[in-house]
C-alpha cells in the first residue's frame, strides 16, 4: 500500500472526471476541483454518468461499489480546500502551457509540503512546467489514455530533478487505482502510446489518401494479420478525427497534406468519428 490515499484532481472535464471517478472507485479519498461552481455542475452530472458507465462496463461493479465511489468523491472551487491534505494531486486543466504553469503555482503555495504533483499533459514536457511547481523533486507526469476504466495505462514521467522516492510512490498508487503503470526511463514527447500511434495512424491515413487501399481493409489487413483488436481507422474513429486533425496541420508539408484529405473527405462532411455518430464508420 502507498502513501497516497487522499487524491486531489484538478480540472473535471472528459479526463479529469475519470481520473477522479476511477480513484474514489478504487478506495482512495478524492478532491475534484475546477474553477467555478457552474462547472462543478457539471462535474456531479459526469461522476453520475460515469457510476452508470461503470455499472454496465466494469466487471464486478455493482450498486453499492459505485455508490461508495460518489461517497469517496467530493467536489469544490476553492483550491486551498482541494489541496489540504492531499497526497498525491493530479492536474487535468486544459492543454495550455500558460495554464498549467499558473496552476501549479497557485497550487504550491496552498499545498502541504508532503503532497506530489502530477500533470496528465499529453503533448508538454514535465519539466517545460516542473520550475512553475516550486518543488521540482516531487514534480512529475502521470499520463492517463481516454476511457481510462478500459484502456487502463498510467505512463509514468519524471524530469532529471524528480526525486526516486516521488516516482516510486507514483508507480505503486497507479496500480493501487487499477492502471498499469508504465515507468519511463526519461523525457519523451508522446511517452510510450502516443509515439507508436501517431506514426501508425499517420501511415494508415497514407494508404488511405493515396488511395492504395481503403480504410477498412487497412483495417482488415492489421486485425487479421496480427490479431489485433482494431484497425487504425477503428481507432481514429475513437480518439476522433479533429484530435489528429491538428497533430497532422502542425507538422511538416506530407502531414499538413494528410491533415488536409481528413478534413476535406470526412470532418467537413460532419464525419468527426464515433461520437458524432459517423466518422471512417457509421454507429
Ligand atoms: P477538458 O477541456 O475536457 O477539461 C479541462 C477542465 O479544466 C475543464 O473542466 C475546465 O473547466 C478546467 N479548467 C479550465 N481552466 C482551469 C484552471 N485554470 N484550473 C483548473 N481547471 C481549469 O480537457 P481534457 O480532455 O480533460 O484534457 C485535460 C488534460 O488531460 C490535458 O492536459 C490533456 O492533454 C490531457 N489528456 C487528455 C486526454 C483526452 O483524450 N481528452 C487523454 C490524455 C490526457
Amino acid at each position: 500500500m502507498s502513501a497516497i490515499t487522499r487524491i486531489t484532481v484538478l480540472g473535471t472535464g472528459v479526463l479529469g472526471s475519470q481520473i477522479a471517478f476511477q480513484s474514489a472507485y478504487s478506495g482512495k479519498t478524492v478532491h475534484a476541483y475546477d474553477i467555478n461552481d457552474d462547472v462543478l455542475v457539471t462535474a456531479r452530472e459526469r461522476a453520475q454518468g460515469l457510476a452508470k458507465t461503470y455499472l454496465n462496463e466494469v466487471a464486478g461493479a455493482t450498486q453499492a461499489s459505485v455508490d461508495a465511489a460518489l461517497d469517496r468523491l467530493t467536489f469544490t472551487s476553492d483550491l486551498s480546500v482541494a489541496a489540504a491534505d492531499a497526497d498525491l494531486v493530479i492536474e487535468a486543466v486544459p492543454e495550455v502551457l500558460s495554464i498549467k504553469q499558473d496552476t501549479f503555482s497557485k497550487l504550491n503555495d496552498v499545498a502541504p509540503a508532503k503532497t506530489i504533483f502530477a500533470t496528465n499533459s499529453s503533448t508538454l514536457l514535465p519539466s517545460d512546467i516542473a520550475p512553475s511547481s516550486g518543488r521540482e523533486d516531487r514534480f512529475l507526469a502521470m499520463h492517463f489514455a481516454n476511457r481510462v476504466w478500459q484502456f487502463n495505462t498510467a505512463e509514468i514521467m519524471g524530469t532529471p530533478n524528480t526525486s526516486k522516492a516521488s516516482f516510486d510512490a507514483v508507480v505503486e498508487c497507479a496500480s493501487e487505482i487499477g492502471m498499469v503503470p508504465i515507468p519511463m526511463h526519461k523525457e519523451k514527447a508522446g511517452y510510450v502510446l502516443n509515439s507508436l500511434l501517431v506514426p501508425f495512424l499517420s501511415a494508415a491515413a497514407q494508404l488511405a489518401a493515396g488511395d492504395y487501399a481503403d480504410p477498412k481493409d487497412v483495417d482488415n489487413v492489421w486485425r487479421v494479420a496480427t490479431g489485433a483488436p482494431m484497425g487504425p481507422f477503428q481507432i481514429y474513429d475513437i480518439v476522433g478525427l479533429n484530435t489528429p486533425y491538428n497533430i497532422m496541420m502542425a507538422g511538416d508539408e506530407e502531414q499538413q497534406a494528410l491533415g488536409r484529405w481528413l478534413k476535406e473527405t470526412y470532418i467537413d462532411k460532419g464525419r468527426l468519428g464515433m461520437a458524432s455518430g459517423h466518422g471512417f464508420y457509421d454507429y
